[in-house]
């Protein structure tokens, strides 16, 4: 089924910079049936594990974050951009390659001991992801797994997350 899903996925090179190779996942998002199929891949490992809350990270974690909340029978939290939640937030800072961003949640979206699943389409880096595991545990909440539906694995993104909780990506490339 991944094998489907892969196939799908289109690689557009220089977006949105010179050298970068762009994962773009709206074919299979077009798609009734890829689009189930992927938020089966990205949920059902999980169902055992107690998840109580699914967080996706902005923008783009944002579409099957949802979903895959639906199919864990969760709540989902969003994490967004810096100065986007209108109530008071948490933040955390991360490094780009110039510079530095930061992502907040709502501080009473994480209840002391939630169980979150962390959720982006795309793990380059892991930069983004690890700032929202950051985020998390600021919180007083778990993370008890992280679902990317693409890796990029020569950046070293999901290593960088290290070992405490499951990761899964659909789809290495
Ligand atoms: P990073 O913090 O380096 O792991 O970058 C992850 C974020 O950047 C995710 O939110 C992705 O949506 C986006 N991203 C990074 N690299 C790519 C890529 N090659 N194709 C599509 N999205 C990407």
């Amino acid at each position: 089924m991944p094998a489907r899903l892969r196939a799908a996925v289109r690689t557009i090179a220089d977006f949105p910079e010179k050298g970068i190779l762009f994962r773009d996942m709206t074919p299979i998002l077009a798609s009734s049936e890829l689009l189930r199929i992927a938020v089966r891949e990205l949920s059902e490992p999980f169902r055992d594990l107690n998840i109580t809350r699914v967080a996706g990270i902005e923008s783009r974690g944002f579409i099957l974050g949802p979903m895959i909340a639906d199919v864990l029978g969760t709540g989902f939290i969003p994490i967004r951009k810096a100065g986007k939640l209108p109530a008071q937030t948490l933040n955390e800072s991360y490094d780009l390659e110039y510079g530095s961003d930061s992502i907040e949640v709502h501080t009473d979206a994480i209840r002391p001991g939630d169980r979150i699943l962390i959720h982006d389409d795309v793990i380059a880096t892991g930069g983004t992801a690890s700032a929202a595991r950051r985020l998390v545990e600021k919180a007083g909440g778990i993370v008890a797994g992280y679902s990317f539906l693409i890796e990029i694995q020569d950046l070293g993104g999901v290593p960088h997350l290290g070992s405490g909780a499951p990761v899964l990506s659909v789809l290495p490339y």
